[in-house]
């Protein structure tokens, strides 16, 4: 399978999401650290459940109209969100849902199916064969985010850290080597000017890494929704990055999916697919490289955006057929320009093999 990338969140990267079930990530029978609502402890990862979870609910049934914003925040909305549902379905109201409660109960009763189900999604290890048995569907859970946080990205700094201080001395035998093995820096014209977004580039791509390893920041966050293996196998999308994405801190989007379901996107977050976890080890440290690339790069179209290659797709081909004057603004070359510097080996990409047939 060959390995696709990512691509920036607009219309035309939309299309090519898988299509989701449902535009949330919730695992039943719904349970909850603390109480959430009035006078309660509202923990954020309770309150977006408790906020996803009545989303799902019809507004005939107590559902809140328009949505609530997904955002792990209880303010006036989701209160009055949860008062509203435990009127129509419970015949009382104190806008609270608590541990082991009715109100919780009746939400699992309503949108669970009143039974318990798996959670949809586990890490996959860093193998190219078949799944056996693949479960039906998948979904980024955290248990997926935790490595994440705590395998790849500290790798992925690495990658970066050694690329900064390789090009701390760029005229080194190894450095030049690595220089014209993916950026082509010497048959590029404008080496001096390039050599200059290279070094900018993974500067930003460094502290920002950092931050995140350092679980200061979170910039990479799960995609919401649960995919079908069908839509893995023909997907091959690993994250979804805003182009400039560090210049949009707190925005968010509207993004319509092909089934018409609709979800807030934060702009300035990274989201990670469910076909990433089914990558090798090396593609997962070097996607978050690629990634924060575009994401430090400047925006869409301008001169020195970090874009992937004509096709959208970063496979090794389509990089070997690029321009030296393109390569320094082609994320791709960044992450394994980066790997190399770290790991003193070519990073091997690939995916599982997805297909079900
Ligand atoms: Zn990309």
């Amino acid at each position: 399978m060959p390995q696709f990338r990512c691509y920036c969140v607009d219309r035309r990267c939309v299309d090519q999401f898988p299509v989701p079930d449902r535009p949330d990530n919730l695992v039943f029978p719904l349970s909850l650290e603390k109480s959430v609502g009035q006078g309660a402890a509202n923990l954020p990862d309770d309150t977006r459940k408790v906020q996803q979870a009545l989303n799902r609910i019809q507004a005939e049934q107590g559902g809140p109209t328009p949505s609530l914003s997904v955002d792990g925040i209880v303010g006036p909305k989701t209160r009055a969100a949860i008062s509203r549902f435990q009127s129509q379905q419970l015949g009382f109201s104190d806008a609270r849902v608590d541990p082991g409660g009715k109100t919780l109960a009746k939400l699992n009763q309503l949108i669970g199916g009143g039974q318990a189900t798996q959670p949809t999604a586990r890490s996959f290890a860093p193998t190219r064969a078949p799944l056996a048995n693949p479960p039906d569907s998948f979904s980024v859970t955290d248990d997926n985010m935790k490595r994440v946080y705590l395998e790849f990205m500290p790798a992925a700094h690495s990658c970066a850290f050694a690329a900064v201080r390789l090009l701390q001395t760029p005229s080194s035998d190894k450095a030049r080597s690595l220089l014209n093995k993916y950026f082509k820096l010497s048959g590029n014209p404008a080496a001096t000017r390039d050599l200059d977004l290279i070094k900018r580039t993974f500067g930003k791509v460094q502290r920002l890494l950092a931050r995140n390893a350092a679980l200061v920041e979170k910039t990479f966050i799960p995609m919401p929704g649960v995919f079908k293996l069908a839509d893995l196998a023909t997907s091959g999308v690993l994250a979804v990055t805003k182009q400039n994405g560090a210049a949009f801190k707190g925005q968010k989007a509207r993004v319509t999916m092909r089934d018409k379901s609709v979800f807030f996107v934060e702009k300035d977050k990274i989201w990670i697919q469910v076909t990433y976890f089914f990558g090798t080890t090396d593609l997962q440290i070097g996607t978050l490289v690629h990634e924060i690339a575009h994401y430090v790069g400047d925006s869409e179209g301008a001169p020195d955006a970090i874009d992937d290659p004509p096709g959208q797709r970063s496979r090794r081909e389509d990089i070997d057929k690029l321009s030296p004057a393109q390569r320094p603004r082609i994320a791709e070359c960044y992450s394994l320009f980066a790997f190399e510097a770290h790991f003193g080996r070519e990073l091997s990409g690939g995916l599982l093999d997805l297909n079900p047939f």
